[in-house]
């Protein structure tokens, strides 16, 4: 199948972008990577009456160092953030979640503000979001506003950015002191995940102070297992009975079951992610 017809605009600057979406009252939607939306177009799952094309918006694109955090323009692909220093310096964990993403082709395509969009309940970057803290930074006509990213991701495919809006940019808090593991079950490398978990841990005097999980795959949308990260909190580094008691406490999530999986497999798998995870953060 062909995509339906569709008006196209290729805006060289973010207020113009914004305009041609306030304009098409609901009707018009962005053009990041295209990895996502292409083909839901194709599929006729998505059928925007004009595409505001963002590929022309430098200012929407690289990355900045602003003291205590990393601002990540939503237009940044996969592979820049991939090849980028800084960020393996000072937000590992996404470093790590990097590869796990799709497949060379679409990553020097896809962008992270694509991705954080769309809001895939499989994949990475949401996970990573949530345990880094981070914020996602809209714009509209009508300002700037800024939404947690525990507070950004409400359901399948649904966010609370609303239909006029842009997101800008990632600010994302500085994490390199913190230990990080990441681990995902899918069919096939590249694969959107069954199950995957994302772990920082801040440690003091060989105990864990704070402890993050974000899972995906697992749900509705990516979440922090707050139980679990409570079983982790305070134990000494390496503890596994806290590690049991961690991944004991997953049970309080409704797991979600699919043709893919049910919902008794991905709480195992998510189990099985959340030991390996640990294991990279703690050595
Ligand atoms: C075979 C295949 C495998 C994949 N595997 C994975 C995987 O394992 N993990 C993973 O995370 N992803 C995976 N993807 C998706 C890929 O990472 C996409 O690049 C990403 O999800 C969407 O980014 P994009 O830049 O291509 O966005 P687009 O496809 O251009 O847009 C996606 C949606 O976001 C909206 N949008 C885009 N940018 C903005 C913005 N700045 N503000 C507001 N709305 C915006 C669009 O209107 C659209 O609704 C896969 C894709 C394919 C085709």
């Amino acid at each position: 199948m062909k995509a339906a017809d569709f008006g196209y605009r290729r805006p060289g600057r973010l207020e113009e972008a914004l305009r041609a979406l306030a304009e098409g009252e609901g009707g018009a939607m962005a053009l990041a990577g295209g990895q996502s939306l292409m083909p839901m177009m194709n599929f006729r799952v998505a059928a925007p009456e004009v595409l505001v094309d963002l590929g022309g918006i430098a200012e929407l694109r690289g990355i900045r160092d602003a003291g205590d955090r990393l601002v990540i323009g939503a237009m940044t692909r996969w592979a820049e953030l991939m090849a980028s220093e800084v960020i393996a310096a000072e937000v590992p964990l996404l470093a790590r979640a990097l590869p796990e993403i799709a497949h060379p082709a679409i990553r020097n395509r896809g962008t992270i503000g694509g991705s954080v969009a769309l809001a895939d309940p499989a994949a990475e970057a949401p996970a990573v979001l949530l345990a880094l803290e981070a914020e996602v930074v809209l714009q509209s006509l009508a300002g700037e506003r800024r939404v947690a990213a525990a507070e950004f991701f409400l359901g399948h495919y649904d966010t609370a950015r609303e239909p006029e809006e842009l997101i800008v940019a990632l600010e994302v808090p500085k994490a390199g002191g913190l230990r990080c593991g990441f681990h995902e079950i899918g069919r096939r490398h590249g694969d959107f995940a069954l199950a995957g978990a994302a772990l920082a841990v801040a440690v003091a005097e060989g105990r864990m102070t704070e402890a993050r999980i974000a899972l995906f795959g697992v749900a509705d949308r990516a979440l922090r297992a707050g139980a679990a990260e409570a079983a982790l909190r305070g134990a000494v580094v390496g503890d596994g009975t806290a590690l049991d008691r961690a991944v004991a406490a997953l049970g309080e999530i409704d797991f979600a079951g699919d043709i893919h999986a049910s919902a008794e497999m991905r709480r195992h798998l998510a189990g099985v992610a959340l030991r390996r995870a640990w294991a990279e953060a703690v050595q």
